[in-house]
């Protein structure tokens, strides 16, 4: 059962070369463009989360860039997984999240949690190449 339409990819050995030939950046509410540099990591920036559109199928992912595996750590996670929450509900018209509707966001936070926590141990359900490809955020637990 897929709730959510927008596959999760979640990679911790990623090359900018095949990001950018596989995919555009979101960079507005509809604008896609090329990465060309965009997301490059800074001395502060241990990961990224951005929308993406793949370039073949022309379908919209959730992609969460671990820079410096090492240094990601729950708070990360956690951090990320917050900026997936945020961008879906977005894009699929949830409330924005207060106090009576939190619960849907936060399973989506647990979930992406998890994700990435999966890809760190080495432990993702598919993988695709170099990108760890994991499950729609649809049916929970892998
Ligand atoms: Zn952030």
């Amino acid at each position: 059962m897929v709730l959510y339409p927008f596959p999760l990819l979640v990679s911790k050995n990623f090359d900018w070369k095949e990001l950018e030939e596989n995919f555009w950046i979101v960079t507005g509410e509809n604008t896609c463009e090329d990465f060309n540099g965009k997301l490059e990591p800074t001395a502060t920036r241990c990961a990224h989360t951005c929308e993406v559109v793949s370039k073949s199928d022309e379908h919209m992912y959730y992609m969460i860039l671990l820079y410096r595996p090492d240094s990601v750590g729950a708070g990360t996670m956690a951090h990320e997984a917050g900026h997936v929450s945020t961008f879906l509900g977005h894009r699929l018209g949830f409330q924005e999240r207060n106090f009576e509707n939190d619960e849907p966001y936060a399973y989506i936070d647990q979930f992406v949690a998890d994700c990435i926590d999966s890809v760190l141990k080495d432990k993702p359900k598919e993988m695709n190449g170099k990108l760890y490809k994991l499950n729609t955020i649809d049916n929970g637990k892998q």
